[in-house]
């Protein structure tokens, strides 16, 4: 257990991570980055940074030496960056759960043996495989490379009488899963941490909307009944304990009809703290970001209170530039990441609206 002073290392300079550091700061707790990129908006926010390779052993062992407990903000770690540090540092979560959650064929598997439901997938690693994929999933499909695809790219969708081929070709021959294209309801995602002891909090489920592909809007309540997303958390909870997990991740599902109920389908694990939970910060009494933190110190972990019904809209690209039109909005919190370039699709900040009271979605 970390005692306040201590330091946590941080692996990856982003949002999330300056997030962390925002949130470790009034537990008396200090953050040191590590991340290749020299403009890492995490940089601005920490006790020490770090500005060199994931493949610098030399960089790596004196920022394990001067920290603590070592935890990253994105799942691309690379595997040997990860076991190098684990040699001199716990690394938490453990850096096992990167092995499944960086390749969507493996996480699938995972997901699939805790007889959790996913989409109707298979591998595709040659033409006939995904043929016989195709087979499983029908079309419309999805096919998406097994690893670095994010915000939808690594992804292209096979039409209903469209050419499985070229759109694998268009993802060059990469190693992918077919996915059935699900006729979804509505997205939802369960952020949950875990503490040290193995105990679980979930926050509650939180229904995202996307567009291009990327997360737009949250909104807490989600459209869902009780015992959905009661579901929806024992989902999270029963990945949380099988990874032996230790942190904050996301679990994302989709809602599908069934009959006249729903149910729900695994889309995504994400190993970390996590866009659908930054509405957290404000519309809870303990964040996401500080559960995290709290995890990998070995504290207790909080028991979220939400405010009130939260929306969190995230600015993209350009739309940063209107931050100012939100500042004087009662109950809407302003979050900027401080990065300087807003090119298209980027995640510049976001703004979160808390509305005291009223619990309906
Ligand atoms: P992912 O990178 O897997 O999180 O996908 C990004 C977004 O693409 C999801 O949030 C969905 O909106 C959409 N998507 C991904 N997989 C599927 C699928 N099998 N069927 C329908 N939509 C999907």
């Amino acid at each position: 257990m970390l005692k306040p002073g201590a330091t946590i290392g941080i692996l990856g300079g982003g949002q999330l991570a300056r997030m962390l550091a925002l949130a470790a700061a009034p537990l008396g707790l200090r953050c040191h980055v590590y991340s290749p990129e020299k403009d890492s908006c995490a940089f601005d926010v920490v006790h020490a940074g770090t500005c060199a390779k994931y493949d610098d052993e030399a960089s790596l062992g004196r920022f394990a030496g001067a920290v603590d407990v070592i935890t990253y903000e994105f799942e691309n770690v690379p595997a040997k960056t990860a076991a190098f540090l684990a040699r001199r540092r716990p690394v938490l979560p453990d850096p096992q759960v990167l092995e499944t959650t960086q390749d969507r064929l493996v996480e699938k598997n995972f997901i699939s043996a805790l007889k959790i439901a996913t989409a109707p997938y298979g591998p595709v690693h040659s033409a006939t495989q995904l043929s016989d994929g195709i087979v499983i999933t029908g079309l419309p499909a999805v096919l998406k490379t097994r690893q670095l695809g994010y915000d939808g790219k690594g992804q292209a969708k096979i039409a209903k009488g469209g050419d499985p081929v070229a759109a694998w070709r268009s993802l060059h021959n990469e190693p992918c899963i077919v996915e059935g294209f699900i006729d979804f309801e509505r997205e939802v995602s369960v952020v949950a941490a875990r503490s040290r002891d193995g105990k679980v909090e979930c926050f509650e489920v939180t229904e995202n909307e996307h567009r291009d592909h990327i997360l737009r809007i949250s909104r807490v309540p989600a459209k869902v009944t009780p015992a959905l997303a009661n579901e929806a958390r024992q989902i999270a909870s029963r990945i949380a304990k099988a990874f032996d997990y230790v942190g904050v991740l996301a679990v994302e599902m989709f809602v599908v009809r069934k009959g006249s109920g729903r149910k729900l389908l695994v889309n995504e694990i994400a190993p970390r703290v996590h866009n659908s939970g930054h509405w957290t910060i404000d519309g809870a009494t303990v964040s996401q970001f500080e559960q995290h933190i709290r995890a990998v110190a070995g504290w207790t972990l909080g028991k979220p209170v939400r405010h009130g019904r939260v929306e969190m809209t995230n600015l993209i690209g350009a739309e940063v530039n209107g931050y100012a039109q939100w500042l004087g909005e009662p109950g809407v919190s302003v979050h900027l990441y401080g990065k300087t370039n807003p090119y298209p699709g980027r995640k510049m900040g976001h703004v979160t609206r808390v509305a005291p009271g009223g619990d309906k979605a």
